[in-house]
């Protein structure tokens, strides 16, 4: 068993599931944000205690990406979690998501996937399953992976476009995992849990482009 242990840095609030991040550049960044050491954002950010429990399943090739926000999940949420998926070992990933008395739905727009609403989960608080990588991976999770294809698929209704940008996506509309989260998180919990993740995402958006040098001309 290669990874888990790699390594001598000690990284303390690892998340669950999820190796710490690794840097292909020289700058060390920090294990759970993912932002330059300088520009962590952990400190800034507090958990909040939803009644919705959140579970992104990440794709093993998306999870040491800079521009991926589902890291941002476990920093933000008490019951937020990311899960790792991709190799066939990963399978096991994809149970004990459905819980008694919990309403577990698929966040994916897949074909048959109906508005998210407060009245589709009741009473009952809600699971939402997120499957988080690029276009395809995402689709064969939600259809191919029999514990995630049973469950109820859900979509945000229409809403504004996007309004945090970290990587060009030739379809405007498409959402970041993050702000699909809050815009979701927006309609199951209220207005304030879905401000508080997009305060979150707009200072590791922010910090993101700084590190790309985008602020150099407008000094
Ligand atoms: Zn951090």
């Amino acid at each position: 068993m290669r990874g888990v242990g790699h390594g001598s840095e000690a990284h303390e609030h690892k998340p669950e599931g999820i190796a710490p991040f690794r840097s292909r550049t020289v700058a060390p960044r920090c294990g759970r944000c993912a932002l330059p050491v300088a520009m962590c954002l952990c400190d800034e950010a507090r958990r909040i205690d939803t009644r919705t429990k959140v579970v992104v399943l990440v794709h093993r090739r998306e999870v040491h990406k800079t521009t991926g926000t589902a890291r941002l999940v476990p920093l933000t949420l008490a019951r937020g979690e990311l899960r790792a998926v991709g190799r066939p070992e990963d399978r096991v990933q994809y149970e004990g998501l459905e819980e008694a008395g919990r309403a577990t739905l698929l966040l994916s727009p897949v074909e048959g996937a109906v508005e998210l609403t407060r009245d589709l989960v009741g009473e009952r608080p809600a699971t939402l399953v997120v499957p988080d990588g690029n276009w395809r991976q995402t689709r064969r999770m939600a259809t191919k992976e029999a514990p995630l294809a049973r469950l109820v698929a859900v979509r945000l209704p229409d809403g504004p476009a996007r309004r945090f940008e970290l990587r060009k996506h030739p379809q405007a509309e498409r959402l970041s995992t993050f702000e699909a989260i809050a815009r979701a998180l927006g309609i199951l919990e209220g207005r304030e849990v879905q401000d508080e993740l997009e305060r979150v995402l707009h200072l590791k958006v922010e910090r993101t482009l700084d590190t790309r040098g985008r602020r150099k001309d407008e000094q």
